[in-house]
């Protein structure tokens, strides 16, 4: 019988390094980012819905639904624009319902909205039998976000160009990860704008992390860490900077912004530091988000 549901872990991520080396002229940012997937996950189930029939505004049986509330469940979701973006590109017709549990903090930095898209398109591809290569996701997956590529696969990776660029690297070394994300939203789109109007920005050294994550070596990775657009995230917003020291001065090797932020991430050898840490920011109530993972 015909598989009719997928169900997906979609994992977030964080940034070990991030850089921006230059903008193109459609305006898209040129990258040089390290990323590490996470245990964290959304789940993500989709179902083949044969019997139903939902068709929307744009003419496709696409239903989503999210416990999360406050994340739209129409064409502005990513999880819709996946499949939308399948359908229109192998011509299946069949109604589709996503359903998408959510425990990754949203507007993050922490690419909730990239992997569940992601997963859409691995789950559909499987579901439907639909034969596209990775190669092919990935291309789909660049038209709905530069994060997206990296999300099919997850894992240790340098992305380049503008996220679609992707290396495998080295797993990380075993570590606890603290994330903490502070009570506010922020928007990608207006970290880069405000990015381009800064000069004399430092950029982190994106080739000693590779070098470091090559050699396996935590503490030097934790040294080098970087992402060049802390320069406009964590200037707007001091619980950002009192979140690191609070992470910091609970044993973190280091702490940093992921993405656009708002969420911290810090890097621990020692769990009972990690759990020690984690009662600090909860305590100073300097995040309600907060969770203790690892890199997978
Ligand atoms: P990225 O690191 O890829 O920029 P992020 O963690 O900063 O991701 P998201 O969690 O993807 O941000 O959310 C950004 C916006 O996208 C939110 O305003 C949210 O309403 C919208 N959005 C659309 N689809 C989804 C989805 N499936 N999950 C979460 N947010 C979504």
């Amino acid at each position: 019988m015909r598989q009719i549901e997928i169900k997906l872990r979609s994992r977030a991520k964080i940034n070990i390094g991030l850089d921006v080396t230059g903008v193109r002229d459609d305006g898209y940012h040129l990258v040089r980012m390290i990323m590490q997937s996470v245990d964290l996950c959304d789940d993500v189930t989709i179902r083949a819905d044969r019997e139903a029939v939902f068709c929307d505004k744009s003419g496709k049986d696409i239903r989503i639904t999210c416990d999360r509330p406050g994340i739209p469940c129409d064409e502005r979701n990513l999880a819709w624009k996946a499949a939308s973006l399948l359908m229109d590109e192998t011509g299946i017709g069949e109604p589709v319902t996503i359903d998408i549990v959510k425990r990754i903090p949203v507007a993050a930095g922490l690419a909730g909205g990239s992997g569940n898209a992601a997963a859409v398109l691995l789950g559909m591809n499987e579901l439907f039998n639909l034969g596209l290569s990775g190669e092919d996701l990935c291309k789909i997956g660049l038209r709905i976000g530069a994060d997206v590529p990296y999300c099919l696969t997850g894992k240790t990776m340098l992305a380049e160009g503008i996220g679609e660029v992707l290396t495998p690297l080295k797993d990380l070394p075993k570590c606890h990860i603290l994330l903490a994300k502070p009570d506010m939203d922020v928007s990608t789109a207006h970290v880069y704008g405000e990015l381009d109007r800064k000069k004399d920005l430092r950029h982190p050294d994106i080739d000693a992390i590779l070098e470091a994550v090559e050699g396996s070596d935590l503490k030097r990775i934790c040294a080098h860490m970087g992402n060049i657009l802390e320069e406009v995230t964590e200037k707007e917003h001091g619980v950002i900077t009192e979140i690191k020291k609070s992470m910091k001065k609970n044993g973190a090797l280091n702490a940093l912004m992921s993405g656009s932020g708002p969420t911290v991430f810090g890097i621990f050898e020692d769990i009972k530091k990690a759990e020690k840490a984690y009662d600090a920011i909860k305590k100073e109530d300097l995040a309600k988000q907060v969770f203790i993972t690892a890199p997978i």
